[in-house]
């Protein structure tokens, strides 16, 4: 049994087949995903797939790239969503400085404020960081959230992870930790202490090998299971389960 604790099954490129990927996810093991939003209307979406099936999870929020489209009214419309069961965590967001597209003073404030509504209404936050640590870090510990937060698909430093552990908070890992070229971040996949890591699809990108380049989906996270168990030189059941019983510790869910 494992938790895909990212994903966005939403996503049009899954219009034609959806079920048959719902189908091969629940063969492989995945018995739990959480969907996480971008947008408001992503976020609405997340919400309606968990309430349509009973394995899926709802996390809500703007992301960097949108957050110069985000008001008054988007904040409202979130608040009125976490009202509804199985919304987990607010989130995806944070700070992207590689693609910039949204300006950084405006990507900074949505940040905050996606925090602070966090705080209130006592969701964990997912958070979205690219290419932002210091900014982020800064953020975090000027206005730290009070339910704690998951690092998604963690691609920084074991010196910065050091830094977010000590905080609180979780690192998740995505594909990525496959990939070649990966050395920083299967240090910290193998240095993180095993109660605090998670693992993603980030569907439908960031495919892990053997499949990178092609379109991701929830039942490939296995192949993020393999490799951290392979790095850990732990099993892969016990990587399955410990990281299945931190996402329902984060997520507060049974
Ligand atoms: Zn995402």
């Amino acid at each position: 049994m494992i938790w895909d604790t990212h994903a966005h099954l939403d996503d049009l490129v899954y219009k034609e087949d959806f079920l048959e990927v719902v189908e091969r996810m629940k063969s492989a093991g995945i018995s739990r995903m959480t969907n996480v939003g971008y947008d408001l209307p992503s976020s609405e979406r997340s919400v309606k797939l968990a309430q349509d099936y009973d394995f899926i999870y709802a996390a809500i929020g703007v992301h960097p790239h949108n957050a110069e489209e985000a008001n008054d009214d988007t904040w409202e419309r979130l608040l009125e969503l976490v009202k509804k069961s199985k919304v987990l965590a607010w989130g995806e967001i944070g700070l992207d400085y590689y693609r910039d597209l949204s300006p950084r003073l405006i990507q900074k404030e949505v940040f905050i404020q996606q925090i602070k509504l966090a705080n209130e209404v006592g969701l964990p936050i997912v958070i979205h960081n690219r290419d932002a640590h210091q900014d982020v870090l800064e953020i975090i510990k000027t206005t730290p959230p009070q339910y704690g937060g998951i690092f998604h698909c963690y691609s920084g430093s074991w010196e910065m992870a050091k830094v977010l552990l000590n905080m609180g908070f979780y690192l998740s890992f995505a594909g990525p930790v496959t990939y070649k070229n990966a050395r920083q971040t299967v240090e910290v996949a193998k240095q993180a202490p095993l109660d605090r890591i998670l693992v993603e699809t980030d569907s439908p990108y960031l495919t892990p090998e053997p499949r990178r380049g092609k379109r991701n989906e929830p039942t490939y996270v296995v192949e993020i299971v393999h490799k951290i168990a392979e790095i850990r030189n732990a099993s892969f059941e016990d990587i399955a389960e410990q990281t299945m019983r931190n996402a329902k510790t984060i997520f507060k869910s049974n």
